[in-house]
């Protein structure tokens, strides 16, 4: 079918090109959103008003041509069934299009620039560790000491679940209880629309995020980093598993989470290690991970994330 798409397009442009179509136009026609693109366009605003202008030429010399000889007969009919197949092509691809789930890096490469947010004004730190490792009470720490955004992907994740027409609802149910990772399109999606209210709310394009329990698989790393905006470090906690699934067992007496079980716990364990490892690991490679032994009580960890982070990024970072 994309064969039959781009000789419609290339039909059209000749068409235009043929008949003196301005720049304007064919601007029109051709640089709108993939979802706009429309090859019907033209031919509907020419029967009533474009018409003489736009396709006048055209229509003379086809016509001649038919009425006086095979030669220009000939080229004619494969030019129309050309531009036909090509632009039933089209109609074809733009329903699929219609009916897929929208897919936030073709939008964002038409709409706006990548990344989203300059890491000269926007200052990104991933926080990762395995599940009850304690990020989140940490990150907690960070954002009343440096003024950070507090960002976690699972609180997201839970808020876009509950969300009433939410079309990712169930998917991000499922996802969560068996320890499985969300489609990063969605999360990515969610983390740079917090980021960019976060922003707007502050009144300040500088801002600092703590974007916590994400990435958790290399391609959201590569995703976020392209289409939101580079992380200047990770922040890695460390913990044996023994002691995060004590943890986990003791929050999910009141935490009311759908993964706080045995079960799910298992599950998310198994995830990390083969999953979420391997981007500690390439970030550790890069020399952007400070690591820290997340098994001491919740305030002695917090000291050595302090130093720690000061070490690697100074006082005015
Ligand atoms: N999750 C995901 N993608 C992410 C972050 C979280 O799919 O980038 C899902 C995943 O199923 C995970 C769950 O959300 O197990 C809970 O994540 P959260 O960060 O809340 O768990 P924590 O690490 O704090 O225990
Ligand atoms: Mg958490």
């Amino acid at each position: 079918m994309s064969v039959a798409v781009a000789a419609g397009r290339q039909a059209w442009r000749q068409l235009a090109r043929n008949t003196g179509t301005s720049a304007a136009i064919r601007r029109t026609i051709f640089s709108l959103p993939k979802s706009q693109h429309s090859p019907f366009r033209p031919a509907f605003n020419t029967t009533s008003k474009a018409l003489p202008r736009f396709s006048q030429p055209q229509y003379r010399s086809y016509s001649s041509g038919g009425s006086s000889g095979g030669g220009t007969q000939v080229k004619f009919w494969p030019f129309v069934m050309v531009l036909a197949a090509g632009s039933a092509g089209w109609v074809l691809l733009i329903n699929r299009q219609k009916t897929m789930p929208p897919n936030p890096q073709a939008t964002t490469t038409i709409t706006k620039p990548t990344p989203a947010f300059s890491p000269a004004h926007v200052t990104v730190l991933f926080v990762l560790g395995g599940p009850g490792a304690g990020k989140g009470t940490q990150c907690a720490n960070l954002v009343s000491d440096f003024k950070f955004h507090h960002l976690s992907a699972g609180d997201l994740l839970r808020a876009e679940q509950e969300r009433p027409g939410s079309q990712y609802g169930q998917l991000i149910k499922d996802c969560i209880k068996d320890g499985a990772i969300v489609p990063m399109e969605v999360t990515v999606a969610l983390l740079e629309n917090a980021m960019a209210d976060a922003i707007a709310r502050s009144g300040s394009r500088k801002a600092r995020f703590l974007i916590d329990g994400f990435p958790r698989k290399m391609d959201q790393a590569f995703e976020f980093e392209k289409v939101v905006c580079p992380a200047k470090l990770v922040l890695f906690f460390d913990c044996p598993e023994e002691v995060m699934e004590g943890r986990l067992l003791e929050r999910g007496k009141t935490s009311g989470r759908a993964d706080d079980n045995a079960e799910s716990i298992r599950k998310r364990f198994r995830t990390f290690i083969e999953t979420s490892m391997p981007v500690v690991e390439y970030y550790d490679k890069e020399g952007k991970v400070v690591k820290v032994d997340a098994t001491p009580k919740p305030t002695e960890v917090y000291e050595d994330v302090k130093r720690k982070l000061l070490e690697k990024l100074g006082e005015n970072f």
